[in-house]
């Protein structure tokens, strides 16, 4: 894979922050990064948070290469893909794919805009 989890992780925090950290819980942009991979402290609610917080990716156990992949896949398919199709492209068992896509569904409504940008990320080997 291109991208592992961290460089994903700093592709989405410049994405969705420019660059700043803004906590989820408070919208702050108060924060001290914990030395672990990409989380913050926020100073002014006191809770931590890493970029995926309340979006599509939280608590995924799944790639997040593997849901930027899927976005494009859905995304660029005339016909809509299935969840056998999704699952045989991304390497996820059909009960993953299927919840992938329900998920990236309800994204495309609520939160078109970050599709948008995960969708100009260049995934290609
Ligand atoms: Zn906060």
């Amino acid at each position: 894979m291109k991208y592992n989890h961290e460089d994903c992780l700093a592709l989405l925090e410049d994405i969705m922050w420019s660059g700043t950290p803004q906590c989820p819980y408070c919208q702050s942009t108060n924060s001290t990064a914990i030395k672990k991979e990409h989380r913050y402290h926020c100073n002014a609610c006191f809770n931590s948070y890493s970029v995926t917080v309340g979006s599509l990716f939280h608590k995924t156990r799944v790639d997040l290469q593997k849901w930027f992949l899927a976005i494009q896949l859905i995304l660029n398919s005339q016909e809509g893909i299935s969840g056998r199709q999704l699952a045989k492209k991304i390497g996820v068992n059909r009960n993953t794919a299927a919840y992938m896509i329900a998920r990236i569904r309800k994204a495309m409504l609520e939160d078109y805009k970050l599709i948008q940008k995960i969708m100009q990320i260049d995934l290609r080997e």
